[in-house]
């Protein structure tokens, strides 16, 4: 596998990007060989800076839903370009837009459109501020909403004063949640929860019904505004908000990444209780009324409603997940494949600092198969049985070659560094 050009990026990249590429698509955190910058993308697969072609499944972290370069989705985007995107007002698929995703989501009775999914849950708490006159918005400890001061993960930069009145509680945890919302008193203006524990480094885990159902009625009782963070697994679990498979309606949804298939568009959705707050604030953005990734979002929508793109990946993952736990077990590991089928997590059993995940992660790059050693990944439309009998012949090999390594492997320095920096926090 070459990689001059992509290790000539990577330097070039360093004198003029501050530390070279920075946030989730860094690959600073993943293991050394994996490649930082991508010339190209269709389907379920990517090429590298240096050609070097790879099944993907992170799928850009999420917004490859139907697979790259999809020809319907490209086709009503290219149709709007010609009309107009940025325009000193929106475009009438504004409104379609809206009217589309109120008619499938079942708790949304408006929706506001901005363009990554920070804006969205940074937009849900002020509206959910500006609804109940309250302070306090709870978090689940551990769970991502994005970049901004109130919820980024790292530190620098960040004063106390950013997270003011951002509190915390363990996620599917009744009795956490129920703590927190005491301490809280008169001042709760809402609690976050994300459709299930996707947290990064850690097995994922389902959403708890009695959690739900308690978060529902504790802001029942109290006023705050249930808002469910569907960013990352939006239209992944169901076609509507995640939680209404358990019958649970949030006031408030946010969404990102995988409605237009790529193309940059978010979107908060929310319920007449949210109505007044969210006509009260002052919100907005020079690209938020742009109208082709709107032409993009209706298209894949109607792409969601009209195919069995969900049942597909289910299929494919539930596949996939059996496959794997053969050749895992075959190999003598202990593979935990966590959350749901189409939205895996992969980590192994007695491998504190990840050093067998990253080598087995690297052993599957070199095969044409690029996986994620501690975040969630992302099945696609476009994958097939034959995609998932790669991946699977690439982790029957990948898992004999790790074994065969296995005394010599090393953790990856940086994420020791970051590690030992949280333990002593
Ligand atoms: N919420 C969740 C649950 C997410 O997964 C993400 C992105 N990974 C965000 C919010 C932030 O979205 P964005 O990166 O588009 O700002």
């Amino acid at each position: 596998m070459r990689s001059d050009m992509d290790q000539d990026l990577k330097r070039r990249a360093k004198k003029v990007l501050p530390d070279g590429v920075y946030g989730h698509e860094s690959t600073k955190l993943l293991p050394e060989s994996y490649p930082q910058f991508f010339s190209r993308a269709k389907g379920a697969y990517l090429w590298d800076a240096d050609g070097n072609k790879y099944l993907d499944l992170m799928c850009a972290y999420g917004p490859n839903l139907l697979g790259y370069g999809d020809e319907r989705v490209d086709a009503a985007a290219l149709a709007q370009s010609k009309l107009g995107d940025a325009m000193t007002g929106p475009a009438p698929v504004m409104v379609e837009l809206a009217e589309t995703m109120v008619g499938m989501v079942a708790h949304a009775d408006w929706a506001m459109f901005c363009k990554n999914g920070t804006d969205a849950t940074t937009m849900a708490k002020t509206i959910a501020r500006a609804q109940t006159g309250k302070r306090i918005i709870l978090v689940a400890t551990g769970a991502y909403h994005g970049a901004m001061p109130w919820c980024t993960p790292l530190p620098a930069g960040v004063i106390p004063e950013d997270r003011a009145h951002i509190q915390h509680y363990d996620y599917n945890s009744v009795e956490s949640l129920e703590a927190a919302v005491s301490a809280a008193g008169d001042d709760l203006a809402a609690i976050f929860a994300t459709p299930f524990k996707h947290d990064a480094f850690t097995d994922q885990a389902a959403l708890d019904l009695d959690y739900a159902r308690r978060a529902r009625a504790l802001c029942d009782q109290t006023g705050a505004m249930l808002i469910v963070d569907d960013v990352r697994a939006g239209f992944r679990l169901t076609r509507d908000c995640s939680w209404e498979l358990v019958g649970v309606r949030p006031d408030l949804s946010t969404w990102g990444k995988s409605f237009a298939n790529g193309y940059p568009i978010s979107a908060l959705l929310g319920s007449d209780r949210a109505r007044d707050g969210a006509a009260s604030i002052y919100a907005t953005g020079s690209f938020w009324f742009a109208a082709v990734p709107m032409a993009a979002a209706i298209e894949t929508l109607r792409i969601l409603r009209d195919t069995e793109y969900l049942e597909h990946m289910i299929g494919l993952g539930d596949y996939l997940r059996a496959g794997l736990h053969q050749a895992a077990h075959d190999n003598g590991f202990g593979l935990r494949q966590t959350g749901p089928v189409q939205m895996p997590l992969f980590l192994f059993e007695d491998d504190p600092d990840f050093r067998v995940g990253f080598a087995w992660s690297e052993a599957m790059l070199k095969r044409g198969v690029y996986v994620h050693p501690w975040h969630n990944m992302f099945l696609c439309d476009a994958m097939t049985q034959s995609d998932m009998d790669l991946a699977i012949a690439a982790a029957s090999a990948a898992f004999q070659e790790v074994r065969e390594r296995y005394s010599s492997l090393q953790p990856h320095a940086l994420l020791a560094q970051m590690f030992s920096a949280r333990a002593a926090e």
